[in-house]
Formats: structure tokens, sequence, C-alpha cells
């Protein structure tokens, strides 16, 4: 069975996933880009790292939490009824291990937060629209002009240190039914700026979260003297999407998640779970669903990685 899941994200802080590197241009602590297009994202592993490890508390299956091989007690269970193994893989000392079911691509840029003269404004392209899903009907762009949907709108537009040209306002942009009943879609609907591609990146780029820090030293808890770092972060309130596929091919050969010993809410033990699953991507949700309050990525002790599930419904399904 192939299923391809689409989640529309929003993050409710600033996102820092960096990219381990250190003092790249104007920055200290840079985060993880696309190679083409230079623009931020939020890599896969980072979100199924983080889904494995709070679908793991939801199920409580500690110890089948983390990456595996090194964890202290003992590695991940490997057992065929296990959600967060069946879902995400295990590996098992000298056993070896299940490759996973599902997989998570990269969380990309759709929807991107600048301040503006009017407010925010939330800038995005057409094709990363339709991208994503959404029906956009929309005059085509050239460098240094913009559409919108922001309400009879037909003078430039001051973004900071940009002054873009409009060219026509008979733009709309639609999505799936789940997403019009949105409150947090109506808050966006109509203050959205396409532009070109090459323009995307270059606002997106030069308005990300800047910020200066104080180091701290570990020993006394204080500031450490001049210890001064500056960090990047994609903003809070930008909308991304990412999709998750489940392929999951050892139906036919295990029987999960009919299994005799386990009926969805208990474990082999007859221990009852967190909460309750189908297939592997309700245990994804379930993971993911926490991010909303856990966060993923560094800083996470300076506010720092919370997302929102807007919305997520299956693209495809075999
Ligand atoms: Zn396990």
């Amino acid at each position: 069975m192939y299923t391809l899941q689409r989640y529309i994200l929003m993050t409710l802080d600033p996102v820092h996933i960096g990219t381990g590197g250190y003092r790249l241009g104007r920055v200290d602590l840079s985060i993880v880009r696309e190679p083409g297009t230079n623009l931020p994202k939020i890599p896969g592993t980072s979100l199924s790292g983080a889904a494995r490890a709070y679908a793991a508390m939801r199920y409580e299956k500690q110890r089948c939490a983390g990456p595996g091989q090194n964890n202290l007690n003992g590695g991940h269970c490997g057992l065929p009824t296990c959600p967060i193994c069946y879902t995400f893989g295990s590996i098992k000392g000298s056993e070896g291990g299940n490759a996973g079911t599902v997989s998570i691509a990269d969380a990309q840029l759709l929807l991107f937060p600048v301040h503006s003269l009017v407010g925010p404004v939330w800038v995005s392209t057409v094709s990363r629209m339709k991208e994503a899903g959404f029906t956009v009907t929309a005059p085509e762009v050239g460098c240094g002009e913009f559409t919108t949907t922001l309400p009879d709108w037909s003078k430039p537009l001051n973004l900071g240190w940009l002054l873009l040209t409009p060219k026509g306002d008979d733009t709309t942009v639609e999505l799936v039914d789940q997403l019009q009943a949105k409150t947090s879609w109506k808050a966006v609907a109509e203050r959205l700026v396409l532009v070109d591609d090459s323009l995307f990146s270059q606002i997106v780029n030069s308005n990300l979260e800047v910020r200066t820090s104080v180091s701290i030293d570990p020993l006394t808890g204080a500031a450490k003297k001049g210890a001064l770092f500056i960090y990047e972060a994609i903003p809070r309130a930008t909308w991304l999407w990412s999709d998750v596929v489940e392929d999951d091919y050892r139906i036919g050969t295990k029987p999960w998640p009919v299994s005799k010993k386990f009926d969805g809410e208990k474990d082999n033990a007859g221990k009852l779970l967190g909460e309750t699953w189908k297939n592997p991507l309700d245990v994804v949700k379930s993971g993911l669903t926490l991010v909303e309050h856990l966060g993923v990525g560094g800083m996470g002790t300076r506010g720092f990685g919370r997302i929102k599930i807007i919305v997520d419904w299956a693209v495809s399904h075999e």
C-alpha cells in the first residue's frame, strides 16, 4: 500500500535547524538551505527524528525513541508489532534491523511573512503554491513585479528595501476544502504577494530572523564576556509544506496492524498505549502533532522550534 500524505505547516516560533557549520558570512550559526534555490528548508530527517521521539512518548515506547544503536536501554525493541519500529525502522545491535515504512520529505517554504507598510504580507510564487496543491489564477510576473490577493490593490508595494510594481489585480488562490475553513488560512488568504522565483529567494534571505545572543559559560551559568554570536532562523508565521510517504511493503508478509496480539490500542503485554492507531501514517501524525508544543531543531530552550499542522490530506493512495 502506498499513500502520499501532504502536510501544510506553520511555524509558531523562529525555527533554527543548523548546518553545524560556523562563521558563514554575516552569521555564526546558519540554517540548512536547498542547494538549487538557496532557500531555507526544514530537513525531513529533522521532522522524522522529532516525530519518532514524540510518538515514542505517546506510545510509551521510550526505548524506541532515538536513532538506535547507542541507546542506553538496549536499543530499539524491533518488534513487528511496535508502532515506532514498524513506522520509522529499527536498529538492534548485531542483529541488524528493519527499514521503516514511512519517509518524510524536506519541508519547503510556501508562504513567507514580510513586514510592509500595509502590515504583514505573505510572499510566495505561483509555481511554489501550485506544487503544494493550491489552485492559483494569476497574471505572469517578471522581476520586480508582483500580483496580490490584497483586496483592490493596484499600487506599488514597499517591502522594506524593495519597491514592487503591481501586475494586475485578478489573482485568486484556492486550496483543498479542508483549508478554506481554517482561521489561520483566512488570516493570510487576502494578504498574499506573489513574485517570481529569483526575487522570492532574495526576499526570503534578506528577511530571515537574524539575532544576536550571548554565549553562556556552562561552568558558571553566566554570560561569557564578549562571547556574542549571531544566528539565523526561519521566522514565526512561515508556512511550509512536506510530503509524508507510507510505503507499506510488509503487508502480506507480516499482518500489521491487524495482529492477533495487537489490537491497535494495547501493546503485546496488554498494556494500553498512549494513542490508538491503525497505520504508520497515524503514528507519524501523533508525533508531528507534538511538535506544536515541544518543537524541532536547535535552541529549544530559547523558545524556538514549535510548528503547527494546519491541515493534512491524502494526495494519492494506492
Ligand atoms: Zn520498538
